[in-house]
């Protein structure tokens, strides 16, 4: 890499800040979910035309209250997909 200039950094750039507003805009908007990035890193080649999406675990000693959020978020989709199944099972609706 000595010597040399990287001539994709402002196009991955680029498609990070696009891709870190959607996220933002998403967790923002309380009909959502959890956005997929949510925990987790993506990485962004423009010149090869490639992603790459990583989770990662909060550490639960950690004081930052992530593990805590993470549990009770799973809970919360949990129940709003239970409660999905039971209105389909009633109306029918697939
Ligand atoms: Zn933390």
């Amino acid at each position: 890499m000595a010597g040399k200039i990287p001539r994709t950094e402002l196009c991955s750039v680029t498609a990070a800040a696009g891709v870190a507003g959607g996220q933002i805009l998403r967790m923002l908007d309380p009909d959502e979910g959890v956005p997929p990035a949510w925990n987790g890193t993506i990485e962004i080649d423009a010149f090869g035309a490639t992603t790459y999406t990583r989770g990662w675990t909060p550490q639960a000693a950690c004081r930052c209250g992530a593990a805590d959020h993470l549990a009770r978020t799973a809970a919360a989709e949990a129940a709003k997909a239970a409660a999905q199944d039971r209105a389909g099972a009633t109306t029918g609706a697939p």
